[in-house]
């Protein structure tokens, strides 16, 4: 038995009742932001006079510094703006960056903001139109911390029979699942699917294709609402990429690229370049694929049979043994996209689009000109 929180035993009914009174014109607007160490997300809301129409309408705010020093002020700049799929229409959701007051992007221990540079260098190369897909990969826990739906003593039967599955003996905690899909497509978030992963209680949702800088925007308001959907089930999704020590998954942000060249025909060429250049700096990848430096990817790329080692750069067709991956389809049509398999759940995905981007993008950018 799993421990769920006492909040999730609230009355729901008496919950619907209010959240259905009428608001008249108002509108509540909330803002999201990623806060420390670019890891948690944190949010306050507001009372507009009338629903916002596009991001322009939403003010800039405000918020006392957090973690580094509580006098400082930082700004919240509205970037990106979603329908609030738990209080409804015509309530938002609104993305920020944070700057400081000085208006220069906002550091904390580490730096927060992440979304201000990877813009710059999504500028740089948006002439290629480059897409990205994500991979979410997340594990649902008890309030406890004990992964959910597993025997409190001992463990579930091993791995084998939990990927892609139904049935109640393996697919634990499915109404987070289908319940965070439908608030996504609510949001108007670019959920493209889901899945069971391989390890009990393991889950995946992918988001994309998207362009430039939204990969980031609609992955992070993504995972605000898996966080926000879990809290009303009474459980905990972490990102942590190797949950279970052992013979357990680790879980992963499988990152999936193309630009318009690798899209048209014959663009395999442009994606095998690509991996030219990403063999070459896969030490540096590797170390902005998680927010500490490689440290915890380490735990997930063990080189064991659930997958490559952390060290070694590999690639190949149809193999999900390696650091990129061509699917088979791509191979056969000489053009589209290929995957990065070594991006860890918990990864910032502006680090992670703007690493790609820099290292596969940049110089041709510089070709077209
Ligand atoms: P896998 O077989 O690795 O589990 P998934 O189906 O889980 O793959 O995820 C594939 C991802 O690739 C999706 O997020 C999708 O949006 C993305 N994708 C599809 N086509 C492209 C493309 N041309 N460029 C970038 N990403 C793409
Ligand atoms: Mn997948
Ligand atoms: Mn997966
Ligand atoms: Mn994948």
């Amino acid at each position: 038995m799993s421990c769920v929180s006492d909040s999730s035993r609230l009355n729901k009914f008496l919950r619907e009742r209010y959240l259905n009174l009428p608001q008249g014109d108002y509108c509540q607007v909330t803002y999201v932001w990623i806060a420390y160490c670019g890891v948690d997300l944190s949010y306050k809301t507001r009372t507009m006079d009338s629903e916002p129409k596009t991001i322009a309408d939403i003010p800039e705010w405000d918020i006392s510094g957090q973690t580094e020093s509580t006098s400082t002020e930082m700004l919240l700049i509205p970037v990106c703006m979603f329908k609030d799929p738990f209080l409804l229409h015509p309530n938002k959701l609104v993305l920020c960056e944070v700057l400081k007051h000085t208006r220069e992007p906002a550091v904390y221990f580490l730096e927060s903001n992440h979304r201000n540079s990877c813009n710059k260098i999504m500028e740089k190369v948006k002439e290629l139109h480059p897409w990205f897909g994500m991979e979410q990969e997340y594990t649902l826990l008890g309030v406890d911390g004990h992964p959910f739906g597993w025997p409190t003593h001992g463990l579930p039967k091993p791995q084998g029979q939990y990927y892609r599955c139904v049935g109640a003996d393996r697919a634990f905690g499915r109404d987070i699942m289908e319940c965070h899909y439908k608030a996504c497509l609510y949001a108007g978030i670019k959920i493209s699917g889901t899945n069971p992963e391989v390890m009990p209680s393991q889950w995946e949702y992918q988001v994309g294709p998207c362009e430039g800088i939204e990969m980031g925007d609609h992955l992070w308001m993504a995972r605000f609402l898996l966080h926000r959907v879990c809290e009303d089930f009474g459980v905990v999704a972490t990102l942590d990429p190797k949950p279970m020590t052992g013979d357990w998954n680790g879980a992963g942000c499988h990152i999936n690229v193309s630009t318009v060249q690798m899209r048209a025909e014959g663009g395999i060429e442009h994606i095998e370049k690509a991996i030219e250049k990403l063999k070459k700096r896969h030490t540096e990848h590797i170390r902005v694929y998680d927010p500490n430096g490689g440290e915890d990817n380490k735990r997930r790329l063990t080189g064991s049979e659930l997958s490559p080692s952390i060290h070694d750069f590999s690639a190949g067709v149809a193999n999900r043994m390696v650091s990129i991956r061509i699917p088979c389809r791509v191979a056969q049509n000489k053009c589209g996209y290929f995957e990065d398999r070594r991006p860890a759940a918990n990864c910032d995905p502006y680090v992670v689009t703007c690493a790609m981007a820099r290292t596969c993008m940049l110089e041709e950018e510089e070709e077209l000109k």
